[in-house]
């Protein structure tokens, strides 16, 4: 649909909701942190086609008001509500994913869930990595870059598995991106989040055939061995073959699953708890516990911490995303936070641990949680896409809460974690940046490198030289501040 202008687009398939209206109030809402938001846009852009995407962005350009986009809505600090904006809802756009038998490759649109995804590419025979949240979108996934399953052995989706893009940009024109077409564009796609400058309406990605999900898992009490404990889990990971494996950790108090009491506190004599998740994608149980045998002893000074000690077995998808809907539930008042950091590679482990135990230790209430997801993706290629910094590890912790007075406490105890953890900190997951002026980081925290970024700006001027997408301003060298949205 190349230089359409959007007068003569085709007849709208998507929606315009106003302010003022059930329907807008309703599709407002609609966000995984069910927190209030008191910021409006002037429309909600509902599209299905390219064709919408181009009249939405038309209408920001005749108002002179920016965009933000929004797929799954789950970043927390909801950088698409744009006061006076328009806000592009892309979650029905191009809502299927399809396989072209050929090339193997699926396509997809920006708000094809994760758990869509999985069962559209289970039944094809099929697997690409997505992410670990059943909602998450795949647009926002894909665009932050992509922790998706088995990071650690081929790196993130976005730039191992993603190979072509649609986009419309800022003057309406949809054009593909890829490593032939269009390449700077695609370059600074892929790992530009919340800051990306045009609007993704299709994304391609590599598949191979599907295997069998197997994991396996402990529980510990943490006590006074969370160095002890943590040090053993990295050094069992770093043990366990790259390909096909990976390794997650949290933190949690055994009241997490406990909705009904009301009382949203952590009881004072409630023991702190670390769950490791160890998974394999593998066509047999014997291979399965092969690839995961580096876990079979656990030492003996942490076996009085071993409270659950579970075999290697087969788990299946559906059971896993029903487990993580347990730790993020989606009850109407269930509000979050999220801090997290990536950690210098450089920094000794004795004194990254000191760091970040705050983080993982201190949960203010009980639907909080702590999460160290081992990415080992040292040393992405900055020459290949804009996601540019390591991520060796993901620390983040969650921060739940219903009850509006519980705010300040949440935020409270996640800032003060932080400043001990930001300490050992390369950057953030631009997924977790928040451009809020009530962020938890600093607003200098690195998304990308420093190289990455002026190339990035450069790119992102040549083609939304009016910033109709405003996202850029929180990462742009030299004005960062706090309260960009
Ligand atoms: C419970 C939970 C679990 C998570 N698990 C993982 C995980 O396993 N791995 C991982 O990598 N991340 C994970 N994340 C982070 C998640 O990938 C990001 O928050 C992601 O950005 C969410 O995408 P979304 O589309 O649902 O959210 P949205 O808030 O809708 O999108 C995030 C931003 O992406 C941009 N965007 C989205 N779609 C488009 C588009 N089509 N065109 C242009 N811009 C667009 C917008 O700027 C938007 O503000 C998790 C988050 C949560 C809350």
């Amino acid at each position: 649909m190349p230089d359409t202008p959007s007068s003569s687009l085709p007849a709208a398939a998507g929606t315009v909701l106003h302010r003022g209206t059930p329907e807008y109030d309703l599709s407002h809402a609609q966000y995984f942190n069910k927190e209030d938001t008191a910021r409006f846009p002037a429309e909600i852009h509902v599209v299905r086609t390219s064709a919408d995407v181009s009249r939405a962005l038309a209408r920001a350009t005749e108002l002179k008001v920016p965009v933000g986009v929004r797929a799954g809505g789950h970043l927390p600090s909801k950088p698409s509500l744009i006061q006076d904006g328009i806000l592009v809802d892309v979650s029905q756009l191009n809502h299927e994913v399809a396989y072209d038998g050929r090339t193997h490759e699926v396509c997809f649109g920006p708000g094809v869930r994760v758990f869509e995804a999985w069962k559209a590419t289970d039944a094809l025979g099929r697997f690409f990595p997505f992410g670990h949240a059943p909602d998450v979108a795949l647009g926002g996934f894909c665009l932050a870059g992509g922790q998706g399953f088995f990071m650690r052995g081929w790196g993130a989706t976005v730039t191992e598995w993603i190979v072509r893009l649609e986009i419309v940009m800022a003057d309406g024109r949809a054009l593909t991106a890829s490593r032939t077409e269009n390449q700077d564009l695609f370059w600074a796609a892929r790992g530009a989040g919340q800051a990306f400058f045009g609007v993704v309406t299709r994304f391609w990605s590599k598949t191979v055939p599907k295997r069998r999900l197997f994991g396996r898992t402990f529980v510990f009490r943490v006590g006074d061995r969370f160095e002890d404990l943590i040090a053993f889990a990295l050094e069992r990971n770093n043990a366990t073959p790259k390909r096909f494996t990976e390794s997650a950790m949290c933190t949690m108090h055994s009241e997490i699953f406990d909705s009904q009491s009301g009382d949203e506190s952590v009881p004072q004599s409630s023991p702190l708890l670390l769950c490791i998740n160890a998974s394999a994608y593998a066509d047999t149980l014997a291979e399965a516990k092969t690839m995961l045998s580096a876990w079979d002893q656990v030492p003996g000074d942490l076996q009085s911490n071993v409270l659950e000690a579970n075999p290697v077995a087969e788990v299946s998808w559906e059971e896993f995303f029903q487990d993580q809907h347990r730790w993020n539930p989606q009850t109407p008042d269930q509000k979050w936070v999220i801090n997290s950091i990536l950690n210098d590679p450089s920094v000794p482990l004795p004194k990254m641990l000191e760091a970040i135990k705050p983080a993982l230790c201190n949960l203010p209430t009980r639907s909080s949680y702590g999460c160290l997801y081992m990415c080992d993706t040292v040393a992405p290629d900055e020459n290949d896409a804009v996601f540019s910094i390591p991520q060796q590890y993901y620390i983040s912790t969650f921060g739940g809460w219903k009850s509006p007075s519980l705010r300040p406490q949440v935020q409270d105890t996640l800032r003060e974690s932080y400043k001990r953890a930001d300490s050992v900190a390369c950057g953030i997951y631009i997924a977790d940046f928040d451009q809020s002026i009530d962020s938890l980081h600093s607003p200098e925290i690195k998304v990308w490198t420093d190289s990455a970024r002026d190339r990035w700006m450069e790119i992102r001027k040549k083609w939304d030289p009016q910033g109709l997408f405003p996202g850029y301003k929180a990462f742009a060298a030299g004005v960062k501040q706090k309260g960009s949205l």
